[in-house]
């Protein structure tokens, strides 16, 4: 059987995924016979976030060179290798060139560029036919059964491909129901499509949901639209065009918090087995083959987190830490008290001056550094979880990974701190309900915001969703075929004591409780994939050979799967799978004949 493999989407998943193929090149030669990449964009190899169709040069990344998963070059490189235009391009001089400086997402996206034409060129030198096609969206994938190939791919054109191995590395997948008659967007994505027309202005409050990153890109692109920002010394002035008085934005954070700034790192590769190995974490596993969170805080975390605690000059979070009912959730919610301020933007002020301090002596704060670390191992393992302990990780530690440890690069805060002191920004604090989010008569979008002093009603001429990256479902699977043929499902996380499930829930009404025979399960958002990213079929067997690196698909197995860090490791885990099956089978069908 020729081996012939169809990937979906070229963003930066996929560009890994070609890496680690290339890097096995002497082994795959001669056994892949093709590969076609197919990207519904003009342009491949970029991704969305980092993509002129989606952002612009004011939209800063969040990662420096130095925590970029090295490619053939790293960023540093290929920017010294830049013409002077090139970098003008980009509004970077010469000198600002280093591995621990913040570039724009579209420098990101050009280098992201050249990275992939790189591995392109190294697996079609090496005899694989390698096909592009832009402007090509899949639309459908479904099994069939031939001699050759195992899956039929149907693209936008109404075209069939057949491939033997099908890589999903579609990434995001902003489901919008924008409603232009209320001024209400779903998400800010095309980023176009929020600003303000040429010669016009938004002279009025436009309100934001979330505050995090993706809101901090829609306030940058905004108040460009409507002043400019001035450096004086090491102060960031924002001076408002004339005119525009009004203009104002807000931002609606269920916590009321401003997002961490970046800060200094020790180690800014994060690295699977770093705290534990993989026997040790599943030697971890209780009687009924789970990984429980609260051995794996007690075991793993508490040991190495003393540690940093120690190093960060903190030693009353040590000594909570030494209590045993000192449990991960009570330590989340201290660590958080401590990002909760009065006032946010002050907060903000007084994070600002540490961080700086931070990056400017080299020094890092040991206890986040190792806190996503600790994560990261446990997200790739999430499969172990009993329903209770996906809740948990769903519903506390989630929020408090993407606010508390997700970092703000410090020249974005000043942006926040210019713009709140000429009264331009404001935070509110409380939880968001939309309602009128389909309206057909209404110029203005509703909203009611819930905090502890009661409900109030707000009106927005301009409302914009930035709350994130929503979870597919089986309904808006994009490859419904594969639905119907049952070779996809929802998974499934069973609870061990539904009792004392439901004391965990309280009142919590999010989560989808199924009985089967009689065992309890939690329906998990997204789709089941093994631990090889293989997608996992309605009779739980995962021996297709359909790989699925979405992490719309597998946030709810794999909940922390966030930035390029993730994407790297989700496609070398599913890479190396894959060659381990070409080069098995190879062997296989070598000693058959030799038999
Ligand atoms: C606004 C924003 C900013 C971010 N900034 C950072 C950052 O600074 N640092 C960081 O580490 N992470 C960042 N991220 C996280 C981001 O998820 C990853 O960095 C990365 O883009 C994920 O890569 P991907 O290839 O999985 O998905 P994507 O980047 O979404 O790429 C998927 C590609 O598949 C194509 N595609 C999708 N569906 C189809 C289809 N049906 N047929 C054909 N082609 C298809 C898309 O056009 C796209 O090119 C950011 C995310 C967002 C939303």
């Amino acid at each position: 059987m020729k081996i012939s493999i169809g990937i979906v989407g070229s963003g930066p998943t996929a560009i890994f995924f070609l890496k680690k193929l290339a890097s096995r090149i002497t082994e795959i030669s001669g056994i892949i016979d093709s590969i076609t990449i197919f990207e519904k964009d003009g342009i491949a190899g970029i991704g969305m976030p980092y993509s002129e169709k989606y952002t612009e040069l004011c939209n800063m990344s969040n990662i420096a060179s130095e925590e970029i998963p090295q490619l053939h070059q790293s960023l540093v490189d290929w920017l010294e290798e830049q013409s002077d235009i090139v970098l003008k391009k980009f509004n970077i001089t010469r000198s600002d060139i280093s591995k621990t400086k913040i570039f724009s997402r579209l420098v990101l996206g050009s280098y992201f560029k050249t990275q992939y034409e790189y591995y392109k060129n190294i697996l079609s030198d090496s005899n694989i036919q390698l096909k592009e096609n832009c402007n090509t969206e899949v639309i459908d994938i479904l099994p069939i059964t031939s001699e050759e190939y195992n899956y039929k791919i149907v693209t936008n054109h109404n075209k069939s491909i057949f491939c033997s191995t099908v890589v999903l590395a579609s990434g995001h997948e902003w489901i919008n129901h924008d409603n232009l008659k209320t001024g209400y967007f779903a998400s800010p994505w095309p980023i176009y499509k929020i600003l303000p027309p040429e010669n016009e202005i938004y002279n009025y409050t436009i309100g934001i949901l979330g505050a995090s990153l993706s809101a901090f890109d829609v306030v940058s692109s905004l108040s460009r639209r409507h002043g400019v920002f001035i450096k004086k010394d090491s102060e960031t002035i924002y001076k408002p065009n004339k005119g525009t008085e009004k203009f104002k934005i807000v931002l609606h954070d269920l916590n009321g918090w401003l997002p961490n700034l970046q800060y200094e790192q020790k180690e800014p590769m994060r690295e699977l087995y770093r705290h534990i190995s993989k026997k040790e974490l599943l030697q971890l596993r209780d009687e009924n083959g789970f990984l429980r969170l609260h051995t794996y805080f007690e075991s793993v975390c508490k040991p190495v987190l003393k540690k940093a605690f120690y190093k960060d000059d903190m030693p009353e979070i040590v000594e909570a830490l030494n209590k045993t009912e000192f449990g991960i959730i009570a330590f989340v919610n201290k660590m958080s008290d401590l990002h909760a301020y009065d006032n946010p933007f002050e907060g903000m002020k007084k994070e600002f001056v540490e961080a700086q301090k931070s990056v400017k002596n080299n020094t890092p704060i040991y206890w986040k550094e190792v806190i996503d670390d600790l994560m990261f191992t446990l997200n790739f393992h999430a499969e172990l979880f009993p329903a209770e302990d996906h809740y948990i990780f769903h519903s506390v530690l989630m929020p408090f990974l993407l606010n508390v440890i997700a970092a703000l690069p410090l020249e974005s805060s000043k942006i926040m701190l210019a713009l709140h002191k000429q009264g331009k920004l404001e935070l509110l604090k409380g939880s968001v309900e939309i309602l009128n989010s389909t309206s057909e008569k209404d110029d203005f979008t509703v909203i009611n915001v819930e905090d502890e002093t009661g409900v109030k009603k707000l009106k927005y001429k301009k409302f914009i969703a930035c709350s994130g990256q929503k979870s597919t479902t089986l309904e808006n699977f994009p490859f419904q075929s594969l639905v119907s043929s049952g070779m996809v499902r929802e998974p499934l996380s069973k609870v061990i004591s539904i009792k004392n499930f439901h004391k965990i829930l309280e009142d919590s009404n999010v989560v989808d409780l199924i009985k089967s025979e009689k065992e309890w399960y939690m329906k998990l958002k997204g789709l089941e994939i093994d631990s090889d990213f293989k997608l996992v079929d309605i009779y739980g067997n995962s021996d297709s050979n359909l790989y699925n690196l979405s992490f719309t698909h597998t946030l709810g197995v794999r909940p922390y799967s966030y930035g390029l860090q993730a994407c790297e490791l989700t496609s070398r885990i599913a890479a190396e799978d894959f060659i381990y099956s070409l080069t098995r089978s190879l062997t296989t069908h070598k000693n058959a004949l030799e038999f």
